[in-house]
């Protein structure tokens, strides 16, 4: 194609760009070669909001695969990573690696950080689109969900596993969350996944062996006055339908001076069926058939899986009335014949006398780690986007481009599945927010790099055809300013944001390392936002 350049002032942009301030872009055209030009007169700008695993993976993709996209990520707190700093577990060090690749792609000169700065809420849609080309919804899941059970409610010593992650990783939301690890002996975590492990691992573990983590030292302090000896994770069906994994499991069987419940031998399947288990899930109940080698009598603190029994009501001590004294469960039986599948259902059981099957298990702490669960942003409507509640997900194809059903007004009579589906233009999504809170990082990874293929497919398209038939943000009205962050940080400004950079971060990064050097520690975080920002302004 001849003079590229000439030819790539489309109307649509040319009159576009009269309308908006001309803010000089950081990267000029001439980084772009002129056969990626044609369509318009900016680069290709994306949006990607939130900056864990998700929002770095698709990133990293989209910058390698389109060589005129620019990124700029968003994220509400002012420092990146998500899960991978706020999440993963401090004695598991080796998980946040992946931290080092995130850096590397941070330092393309295509890559903008953007901290401090929860859109949605602080920054509205109505300023962001004008500027961007695409946005990539990479926001994970802020919220967790909640048993619906008599004194889940209460303040004290009643948890979510999330918020208990959140407190000893540092994450500032909570700083004061102030379990009382001195209430009594007892611990009771509800949910039989990973997370529910890592719980139930914290609690158990030597304080000692923590001190050289990353693990923030108001956890440090109040673990080290720990009176809990014991713990017990509860599932509500068997534990062929456990959601952990063997390596969690290894990892607290083998915890010195901690004993393991062994499992009643009707629970786990007989030989012949488990010879028959594809390879993981023989290995995972071999394992949990084989138990631990440290004796209950000379263990400092023990542990038990505890099967088949659903959260009923948490009951406090008639004398102590702020002491959470014992969790009463209802019994479950399976609801089918074969147990030992790993969709078994289950249903109450109930006595002969008719009567529920009930047990009081002592409790003086309680989690529930039951899942976490996304939510909508503020704004999701002036984007056309029907949040999907009942499962905690952004509408899409699978492949994370946005769709949206638009039911015809005389149309009452079709159910919804049936009903036309369409993608909303320029809109994706990746990560937990588009299949649901499950998922280690390495298929986080996977699903982020499918949507960032989406995106790089559709602009491919786009560009090469004439009659436009995919669309991005603002085709109808034109095309996008493509000026990105240089025009929106004026209004962020002026909306009192503070936003950080990604050489801000840097210079927490060095503080909290540099705290952390004089502990031994890996790094010491800071805990609260005004903390981190005390450090760049
Ligand atoms: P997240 O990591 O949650 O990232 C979302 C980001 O978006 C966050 O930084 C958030 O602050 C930001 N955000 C939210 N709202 C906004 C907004 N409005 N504006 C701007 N930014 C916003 N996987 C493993 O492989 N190994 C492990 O050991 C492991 N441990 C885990 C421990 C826990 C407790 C949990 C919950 C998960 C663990 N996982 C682990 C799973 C892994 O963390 C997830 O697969 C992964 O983090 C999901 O990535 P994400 O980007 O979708 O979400
Ligand atoms: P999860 O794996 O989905 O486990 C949730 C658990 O809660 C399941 O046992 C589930 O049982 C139970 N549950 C759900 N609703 C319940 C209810 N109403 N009553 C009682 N129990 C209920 O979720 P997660 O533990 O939060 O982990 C999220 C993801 O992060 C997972 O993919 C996990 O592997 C990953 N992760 C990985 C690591 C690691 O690699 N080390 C660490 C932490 C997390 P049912 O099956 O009966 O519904």
């Amino acid at each position: 194609m001849n003079s590229s350049l000439t030819l790539s002032l489309c109307t649509r942009c040319a009159r576009r760009r009269s309308q908006v301030p001309q803010i000089r872009t950081r990267y000029p055209l001439s980084r772009y070669s002129t056969s990626t030009a044609t369509l318009h007169d900016h680069p290709f700008r994306v949006a990607v909001i939130g900056s864990g695993p998700a929002g770095f993976y698709a990133a990293y993709r989209l910058l390698s695969k389109v060589s005129d996209v620019v990124v700029d990520m968003y994220e509400q707190l002012p420092v990146p990573f998500g899960l991978v700093r706020y999440g993963v577990a401090p004695d598991h060090p080796e998980v946040k690696n992946c931290e080092e690749k995130f850096t590397e792609v941070a330092t393309s000169p295509r890559f903008n950080f953007i901290g401090n700065v929860a859109v949605g809420s602080q920054l509205p849609f109505q300023t962001l689109k004008p500027h961007y080309d695409a946005i990539l919804f990479a926001y994970g899941a802020a919220k967790d969900r909640e048993l619906g059970i008599p004194g889940e409610d209460a303040k004290k010593n009643v948890l979510s596993a999330r918020a208990f992650v959140g407190w000893y990783n540092g994450l500032p939301e909570y700083r004061d969350l102030a379990p009382d690890l001195t209430a009594g002996e007892h611990a009771v975590v509800v949910g039989q996944g990973n997370v529910a492990l890592d719980v139930a691992r914290l609690l158990l573990s030597d304080v000692d062996a923590l001190r050289k983590t990353d693990i923030s030292e108001h956890a440090l302090e109040e673990l080290s006055r720990s009176k809990i000896k014991r713990v017990r994770v509860v599932g509500r069906r068997g534990p062929m339908q456990a959601a952990f994994t063997i390596k969690e499991i290894r990892e607290l069987l083998q915890l010195p001076s901690v004993a393991f419940d062994a499992i009643p031998k009707d629970f786990l399947p007989p030989e012949d069926v488990v010879a028959k288990l594809p390879r993981a899930q023989k290995r995972l109940i071999q394992l949990l058939a084989k138990g631990s080698e440290t004796n209950r009598s000379t263990a400092k603190k023990s542990w038990s899986l505890d099967f088949l029994l659903s959260p009923h009501s948490l009951h406090w001590s008639p004398m102590f009335p702020y002491r959470l004294s014992h969790a009463k469960f209802t019994r479950n039986e399976f609801a089918s014949s074969d147990p030992f599948v790993p969709d078994a259902k289950v249903k109450q059981h109930f006595l002969s006398s008719g009567q529920q099957a009930q047990v009081n298990i002592p409790c003086n702490i309680f989690f529930r780690s039951i899942g976490y669960k996304s939510l909508p942003l503020p704004g999701f409507d002036h984007l056309g986007i029907e949040f999907d509640g009942r499962r905690g997900i952004i509408p899409n194809d699978g492949f994370g481009r946005v769709t949206s059903s638009t039911p015809t007004a005389e149309d009452t009579t079709t159910p919804l599945d049936h009903r036309h589906i369409s993608h909303l233009p320029g809109l994706y999504c990746a990560g937990w927010v588009k299949r649901g809170p499950t998922g280690v990082i390495a298929s986080t990874m996977m699903d982020a790099f499918g949507t960032a293929d989406s995106i790089a497919a559709d602009w491919e398209a786009h560009k090469s055809s004439s009659d436009a038939k995919i669309s991005f943000l603002n085709s109808t009205s034109g095309s996008s300013t493509g000026l990105g962050w240089d025009a929106v940080r004026a209004e962020a400004i002026q909306r009192g944001l503070s936003p950080t950079s990604w050489g801000d971060w840097q210079r927490i990064d060095s503080a909290e390392k540099e705290r952390g050097k004089a502990k031994g520690k890996p790094r010491e975080k800071f805990g609260r936002v005004e903390e981190m920002l005390s450090v760049v302004r």
